[in-house]
Order: C-alpha cells, then sequence, then structure tokens
C-alpha cells in the first residue's frame, strides 16, 4: 500500500515515492539533540516520532539511511561550559552519552550516522565557502561570516518554503548573530562566528578568521555529507520550521543550486497537563525523572506513540498509568498466544502473517499520513478477538503461532513488544541480587526483608527452576 504523508513543503498529504531510481533507497535526516542538558519528554516526542516514521519505512520495505546529528556546538553550550568552566567535549560528552542512553531506553532504533557537529569543521567552512563564492554570504564588520537573504532572493530563490513569512516588512542589512531569534526578525543569520572572549577555548581556524560555526549551517554541511545535496525525508519538531529548517534549505540550495530535500516532515509539541513544559511550573520531566517515579521506557514510548504525529499531545502522569494497563493487556494476551504456540516458530508464518488481517490493517492506518490512532485500534481489536478464541479454546498451536508472527510484524513498528523483564531498573536488579544471596547465605530474614522491600517498590520476585524472576505488581 503506497505510503501518504503530510509534506510541509506542499501543505498537503501525498504519496512518498524515494529519489532513488529503484525506489528501494531512502535517506533521512532528523535534526539531533542539542546536548546542554538530558534531552526532556518533548524532545523525546519528537525522536520516538522520528523512529516511527524510520520503523514505517523499514516495514514498506525501504532500505532507510536514517542520520540524526548531534549539536555540539552552539550559543547554550558555550554558555554553559563558560558558567561551568569546564571544556566542550567534557561537558557534552555526559549529555551526548545519556541522550544515547535514553534513546536505547525508549528502544528506539539506532540511527545509521550520529555525527557531531565539532567533527565537520571544514565541511562546514567549504559550504560557506561557497556561498561566500555565489555571492550570497559576505563577512560583516563584526568579523562574522552572514547569510544575505536580499542577495540569496536576488538570485531568484525563495526565502520562506516552509513558513509563509512576510519578508517585505524585513529590513535591509539586518542582521542576527544568535543562533535562536524570532520571526519578527527575518534576517541575515551567522554563518560563520567570529571569534569573542566569552567563547573561551572554542574556537576553529578558517579562511574567514578564528571561530565557530552557526547553528543552522551545522545541519546543512552535515545532512549533505551523509545523505548528498538532495535528499528525501528531513524532520524536527515543528518549532525548527522557522528559523532553523527555513536557513537550512537557503543555506543548502544556495550552495548547490539544487533542492534540498523532498519531504519535510514536522511533529507537532507536547505539552505536560496542558501547559508548556517549563521548570518553574513544576511540570518538566526529562525521560530520568519518569523512570526514577517507576514507569518504564517501554510505557512512555507507548504513550508518546498514541497521538497523531500533527496533532499537540497533552502528556500527563495519568496517561502513563494507563499506558501500563493497556500493555498489560497486550502482554496477557501475547503471553497465552506463546503457551499454547509452544515449540512452533513464528518465523515460519511470518511471510504469511503479512496477509493477516491485523497487519492489513494496520499497515492501511500507518500509510494514511501515520494515523496511528486506526493503528492502535487494529491491535486492540486484534487483541479482543484473540482473547475470545484463547478463551473458548478454539486456537491450535499453529495458529497461535500465526498470530504470534502477524504481532511481531506490527510489533516491528511500534516497538513495545520488548519484555519487561528486560526493564528491570539497575536498583532493583541489584536487590533482588542481593536477597538471592542471603538466601544462600541462610539468611532467611534479610531475604524476607528484600522481598518486601521489593514490593514496596512494586516489584515481586518469583523463584522458578531457572533462577528468579522479577515481575511488576
Ligand atoms: P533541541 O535539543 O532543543 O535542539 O531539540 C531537539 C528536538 O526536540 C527538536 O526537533 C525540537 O523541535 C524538539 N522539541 C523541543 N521541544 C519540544 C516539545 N515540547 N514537544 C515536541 N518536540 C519538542
Ligand atoms: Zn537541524
Amino acid at each position: 500500500m503506497a505510503l501518504k504523508l503530510f509534506n510541509t513543503l506542499t501543505r498537503s498529504v501525498h504519496e512518498f515515492v524515494p529519489l532513488d531510481s529503484q525506489k528501494k533507497k531512502v535517506g533521512m535526516y532528523c535534526c539531533g539533540p542539542t546536548v546542554y542538558d538530558f534531552a526532556h519528554i518533548g524532545n523525546w516526542r519528537t525522536f520516538v516520532f522520528a523512529d516511527l516514521v524510520r520503523r514505517t519505512l523499514e516495514f514498506s520495505d525501504y532500505d532507510v539511511t536514517h542520520v540524526m546529528n548531534i549539536t555540539d556546538v552552539e550559543d547554550k553550550i558555550i554558555k554553559r561550559v563558560r558558567e561551568q568552566k569546564t571544556t566542550l567535549r567534557e561537558f557534552t560528552g555526559k549529555f551526548e552519552t545519556a541522550f544515547l542512553e535514553d534513546l536505547k531506553t525508549l528502544n528506539c532504533l539506532p540511527p545509521k550516522q550520529t555525527p557531531r557537529a565539532t567533527e565537520h569543521i571544514p565541511e562546514i567552512i567549504a559550504l560557506i565557502e561557497k556561498l561566500v563564492a555565489r555571492g550570497v554570504a559576505y563577512k560583516a564588520a563584526d568579523g562574522s561570516v552572514y547569510f544575505s537573504i536580499e542577495k540569496y532572493r536576488g538570485c531568484g530563490c525563495h526565502y520562506g518554503q516552509l513558513l509563509k513569512l512576510n519578508l517585505d516588512e524585513m529590513r535591509a542589512g539586518e542582521r542576527v548573530a544568535s543562533d535562536e531569534y524570532e520571526k519578527e526578525s527575518v534576517a541575515d543569520f551567522a554563518l560563520w562566528k567570529a571569534r569573542v572572549s566569552d567563547d573561551g577555548e572554542v574556537f576553529w581556524p578558517s579562511p574567514f578568521g578564528e571561530g565557530r560555526p552557526g547553528w543552522h549551517i551545522e545541519c546543512s554541511a552535515m545532512s549533505i555529507k551523509a545523505l548528498g545535496e538532495t535528499f528525501d525525508l528531513h524532520l524536527g519538531g515543528e518549532d525548527l520550521k522557522f528559523p532553523h529548517h527555513e536557513d537550512e534549505i537557503a543555506q543548502s540550495e544556495g550552495a548547490t543550486g539544487k533542492p534540498f530535500v523532498k519531504f519535510w516532515l514536522h511533529g507537532a509539541h507536547l505539552l505536560v497537563e496542558g501547559k508548556k513544559m517549563s521548570k518553574s511550573l513544576g511540570n518538566f520531566f526529562t525521560l530520568r525523572d519518569l523512570l526514577a517515579k517507576g514507569f518504564t521506557g517501554r510505557e512512555v514510548r507507548y504513550l508518546l506513540l498514541t497521538a497523531h504525529y500533527r496533532e499537540t499531545f497533552n502528556f500527563t502522569l495519568d496517561g502513563l498509568a494507563g499506558a501500563k494497563s493497556a500493555l498489560a493487556r497486550i502482554d496477557e494476551c501475547v503471553g497465552k498466544l506463546r503457551d499454547i504456540a509452544g515449540d512452533f516458530k513464528t518465523s515460519e508464518f511470518a511471510k504469511q502473517a503479512t496477509d493477516s488481517l491485523l497487519v492489513k490493517s494496520f499497515s492501511a492506518a500507518l500509510a494514511d499520513d501515520l494515523n496511528i490512532s486506526a493503528a492502535w485500534a487494529s491491535v486492540f481489536e486484534w487483541v479482543r478477538e484473540t482473547n475470545k478464541h484463547i478463551a473458548d479454546n478454539s486456537i491450535p498451536d499453529h495458529e497461535a503461532a500465526f498470530a504470534l508472527a502477524a504481532w511481531e510484524k506490527v510489533d516491528s513498528v511500534l516497538g513495545v513488544g520488548v519484555k519487561a523483564e528486560a526493564e528491570v531498573p539497575a536498583e532493583i536488579s541489584a536487590l533482588a541480587d542481593e536477597r538471592t544471596a542471603a538466601k544462600k547465605a541462610k539468611d532467611f530474614k534479610r531475604s524476607d526483608a528484600i522481598r518486601d522491600e521489593l514490593k514496596v517498590k512494586g516489584w515481586v520476585v518469583e523463584d522458578t527452576p531457572k533462577g528468579i524472576k522479577l515481575k511488576r505488581i
């Protein structure tokens, strides 16, 4: 079934057709994290959305090169490096590691490439040189190099392809040096920022003088290097449309003279309890904050995947509790199917499963601009029907294996079928190990006390012939 997506560039839903002449390979770039802090739950909505797009494309048999950059030099990072009197690499390294760990916790497939901006300075400089040579970038009196929107438009290029911008209100010659700026100030933006004392040790030599790249040019240089001058898909949160993505288009098309990206996909924002997240409102959550409250990555992933990507999503802790019970319904059904299937291998049914009702209705839902509510509805309808058949003993073992194969196919996109056991927090497994050691030492008072402590923390420990098993209550 043809996959249809909403392209911000054309402002309409249309069929996704890759640029590749064989219609097989797809290049996909998602603006990655700015590693100056732990990623928050809003950021995670966007990265889980990117994972959904990638998995849907793979489900549709495309060979996807998924690239997600790491922004490891920009204004906010430099400010914190200065405040914390540390080095750029030391500072960004810890948040990059945490980000990649969180990505795993949420069961997002690792991107094929995660380029760092600081490792692409030569490519960035080369791109700026091209823009200068083409007359659309210039060095200003402050020593920085800026992109000239006027010159770019003068060449017949279109600035403002994603958003309708009121360019007539633009004041000629106005410039912005900061990486983030407001819509009202459409202006020439910095490609290379001349070194200033506040930058400390964060600078590189260049033909334009010592300095550092602007945020926008980083993404143009890394995406072009990884995926070529024109590629299929570019993703990000909706706040990035302007200025970041408009600037990426201008820089890239200004340098190459070719269309930059065929499909632009933007994910809507996440609110918490109906409000914009902010530390002062006390509604700001990182993934780690939620894990500390006893939720799992799987539950967070499920919840983030319940809303359509173009709708604002209201994240609540009650919603997370609901995610737990929804997943329990799936787990119970899948567990029973496993028991019935016995030694039958699901892999033997993988091909046939494509024709199952579940896979067909699920794929039709996804093909319709990632209609995730319809996709979940087909899953829960399947759970209901399957439970009925299990209850009246009408599923033989090979049919149970077929049903499981269909579920596995669907879960290759949803990514929530990971076993709960795999998600035992380190603190809980340490306690369980301590209990095992106490039992071995015949210290039953201690082992019982640990069992009670685990219970308080929401876990039961079962002794099985194969060792202990930890289960959420
Ligand atoms: P940053 O690390 O700030 O560059 O952001 C990483 C990604 O998270 C970008 O694609 C942003 O658009 C996205 N993002 C930031 N805040 C939110 C939010 N509240 N909801 C959804 N996505 C967000
Ligand atoms: Zn970007």
